[in-house]
């Protein structure tokens, strides 16, 4: 049962959660990238791990129920 839904600063609440598992996109929309982005290197990346154990925590504390 999560503790709390995860809100956004209307009070709209979010079922779904997006992880991007690398920095880099080809896209390049001025609102998301300077146009001097410096990319991670792989190691600096996150861990399949890591990306399942905060995956799990937005499930079990924030409800989520769906992701992409
Ligand atoms: S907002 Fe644009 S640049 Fe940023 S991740 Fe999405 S498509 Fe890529």
């Amino acid at each position: 049962m999560p503790s709390r839904p995860l809100t956004d600063r209307f009070a709209r609440v979010h079922r779904s959660l997006r992880i991007s598992i690398v920095d880099k996109c080809d896209l390049r929309c001025t609102y998301c990238m300077p146009e001097d982005q410096h990319f991670l290197k792989r190691e600096e990346l996150m861990t399949r791990e890591e990306i399942g154990t905060i995956a799990r925590v937005f499930v079990e504390r924030y409800g989520i129920t769906r992701s992409s």
